[in-house]
């Protein structure tokens, strides 16, 4: 339970006065909040520029286009003739050294004949200009008294903003919102604070709130740094109790003899790579170790890393346990199924396979054996963690294919047997930063090299209009005993349309080519799909159209050639694992990107990328700069807090100093229950990472 010292930062914005519903849906938007907005989140709202109101110059030395504010006596108004809107009403103001017009459209007149009694002085910011010989301020941004000038802020800050929210209401709200900040207890300690010049908390967000200085909205000022790094500390610290809290569950050891693995790797036509051999060596440690294992293995497409994830699991059935294989889609359920079986069967293991498709009688037949321990190894979709499967001995889970797969899930499905140690699988590398933010709870093995005998895969980009000769070049590949896939364009955000573009292209395709052409799509029942790709896979069709249900995963070493139709509509990580799709066998793989010129400026960028470089670390790195981390991991969907405050780029330097500030204090205070513990705990509750307090209280 957050303590009651937050309640008013944590309240609804709507309790604020002059803020009522209507206005509390607008700032829902502005705020990019799923649920009602609060004060704390408006706080996190942060200025992106500043005005500077400082230059105070007689009317002789005013510069045109540069923001100003001048003193001027209101000298007489020239309202707009009765019917013409459209004239301005101009207002004559004067100094010692000059004159400036003041030009209002569409305003009222009393209004402004309030506004500026004439004989009275008056203090005006905004940019003049001159015209007709003349200088003019167009609508002033700010009109004050003497005594409004006092609270005239010298260097203003510019928030974004939303229609029917102005900037005026904003600095209003905050104000409010800043006079609510509780007394907090400094989290930090002081050798950091001085080491980076930190402020306090609260002094931090009324600086970047109420600049003094252009310099104290700069990502780079003390005061925006302090608050980043509260937040990537706050993180850091829920990631490593989490990660405690893994480990503390009492696992088990699950060291087998290596007698299966040695009958696998047998029965495997290639020896394993090193950073394979590496990776199964730190998995099978931590399987014989009596806590528990959570371990991200990364690695590029087309590393390796089914293998690696079969041998772990056969490592845990040595020791007379049960380990399951979740696989994203139907097809890639029934693809490691396919190489697994003849590898399993050399070795003795008995695996099934479950996913939506098995039902009935089959299915209870499966959830039968499984529960007597007849089955060593469950295949299977998401249907494998279903809540009536039940293991006799679960010791091993494994996603295989996943990196949207947020904290929370990790956690759900740790809790599914007891003390099971878990390994999930990326289906593209991550980025280092991101693997520090999101899977700091985990430990990582990298599987960094491909496979030998690999060639390079050809990539090149190619305008759509020379479709007839790309076509032809298949034609070419195709009589040549080479197998294709087509990949077809995203349409819109619907299933249906990207259908129809693939129904087409598979027509046209069809006449051309015959028989040799087929079709494979989402919708499609499972069956048919297995059915299309084990035809390709056997090479009893030879080109197959698809959409995108064939990204991930999908294994046809035969396969050498690609081609994406509207490339410039893929994002980078996408068009990566589409490519991934061929140069897995020994024949020489082409690319081919066929786009709609003209390209934008990021299309550009990473088709050219795409050129450049295989690298899988490289393109995720470049596809976070191109991106931004949200995108990325897709973490709208999956629910994983992106930072409000911290940007990869300004503040990414922090994060592992931040990692490294946690371990220390999680070292020397694991139960965050000293002084500077209780002061941390506030910290995490600030940024609502108070799950993780949970953990430790719960013991
Ligand atoms: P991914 O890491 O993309 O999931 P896979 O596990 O599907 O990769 O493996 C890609 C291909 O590489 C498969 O055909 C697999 O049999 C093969 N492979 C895996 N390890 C090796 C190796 N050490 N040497 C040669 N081929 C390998
Ligand atoms: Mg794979």
């Amino acid at each position: 339970m957050r303590p009651p010292l937050f309640d008013p930062l944590f309240a609804a914005i709507t309790t604020l006065s002059g803020i009522g519903p209507k206005l509390g849906t607008l700032y829902r938007r502005l705020l990019g909040r799923d649920s009602e907005p609060r004060l704390v989140d408006l706080l996190f709202h942060l200025p992106t520029a500043a005005i500077d109101r400082r230059a105070r110059p007689v009317l002789r030395e005013v510069t045109p286009d540069q923001v100003v504010t001048v003193k001027v006596r209101v000298d007489r108004h020239r309202p707009a003739p009765p019917g013409r809107d459209r004239t301005p009403h101009l207002i004559y103001t004067s100094d010692e050294t000059g004159d400036l017009v003041l030009t209002y459209f569409r305003a009222r007149r009393d209004y402004l004949e309030k506004l500026f009694p004439v004989g009275e002085t008056r203090y005006v910011s905004g940019t003049a200009q001159f015209y007709d010989g003349m200088l003019q301020m167009v609508h002033p941004d700010r009109v004050v008294d003497e005594k409004g000038l006092a609270r005239l802020p010298a260097i203003e800050p510019v928030y974004p903003l939303t229609e029917g929210i102005s900037a005026n209401m904003i600095v209003k709200a905050m104000d409010a919102a800043l006079s609510k900040i509780p007394a907090l207890p400094e989290w930090h300690d002081p050798a950091v604070l001085r080491r980076h010049g930190f402020p306090a908390f609260a002094d931090a967000l009324r600086t970047v709130h109420r600049p003094q200085r252009m310099d104290d909205i700069a990502p780079e000022s003390a005061a925006h740094m302090r608050l980043a790094y509260d937040e990537l500390l706050a993180s850091q610290l829920a990631l490593g109790l989490m990660r405690a809290h893994n480990r503390k569950r009492k696992g088990r050891a699950h060291a087998g003899d290596g007698r299966l693995r040695r009958a696998i790797i047998a029965a495997l036509p290639y020896s394993l790579t090193l950073s394979q051999t590496r990776a199964l060596d730190a998995i099978v440690a931590d399987l014989g170790k009596p806590e528990r294992m959570v371990r991200l293995l990364q690695g590029d497409v087309g590393s390796g890393k089914t293998v690696v994830a079969l041998l772990a699991s056969a490592a845990v059935i040595e020791a007379g346990c049960q380990a399951a294989l979740m696989a994203p889609t139907e097809i890639l359920a029934r693809q490691h199924f396919n190489t697994i079986a003849p590898l399993a069967v050399a070795a003795d293991i008995r695996i099934a396979i479950l996913t939506g498709r098995e039902r009935g009688r089959e299915r209870n037949e499966i959830l039968e054996r499984l529960a007597q321990g007849e089955i060593d190894l469950l295949v299977g979709t998401h249907a494998v963690f279903q809540d009536d499967v039940i293991f006799r001995d679960l010791a091993l889970a494994i996603v295989d294919e996943q990196h949207r797969f947020g904290v929370h899930q990790r956690l759900a499905l740790a809790n599914k047997g007891e003390a099971v140690d878990m390994l999930v699988t990326t289906a593209t590398p991550i980025p280092r930063t991101l693997v520090l933010t999101y899977f700091g709870d985990m430990d990582i093995s990298e599987l960094r090299e491909k496979p030998a005998g690999r060639q390079p895969v050809d990539t090149r980009t190619i305008p759509l209009e020379r479709l007839p000769e790309v076509i032809d070049a298949v034609g070419r590949a195709l009589e040549d005993g080479q197998r294709v896939y087509w990949v077809c364009p995203l349409v819109e955000e619907s299933e249906s349309s990207d259908l129809a573009a693939a129904q087409d292209r598979f027509k046209a395709l069809r006449k051309r080519f015959g028989a040799a052409a087929d079709l494979v799509h989402g919708q499609m029942r499972g069956s048919d799909k297995d059915e299309a790709m084990r035809r390709f896979s056997l090479g009893e069709t030879q080109l197959l159209v698809s959409t995108t249900v064939i990204e991930v995963g999908v294994d046809v070493p035969e396969a050498t050639v690609m081609v994406i139709e509207h490339a410039e509509r893929f994002g980078l990580a996408q068009l990566h694992q589409l490519r991934g799709r061929i140069g897995r066998g020994r024949g020489k793989s082409t690319c081919l990107l066929l786009y709609r010129a003209p390209l934008g400026e990021t299309a550009k960028a990473r088709l050219a990328i795409m050129r450049e470089t295989e690298d899988g670390f490289r393109i995720a790195e470049e596809d976070l700069k191109l991106r931004g981390e949200g995108d990325v991991l897709g973490t709208r969907q999956s629910g994983m807090p992106a930072f409000r405050i911290a940007s990869p780029e300004a503040h990414g330097h922090l994060l592992p100093v931040a990692r490294d500030d946690a371990r220390l204090i999680l070292a020397r205070d694991a139960a965050l229950a000293g002084e500077r513990g209780q002061s941390l705990r506030m910290l995490l509750y600030l940024f609502e990472r108070d799950d993780a307090i949970r953990l430790i209280d719960a013991g």
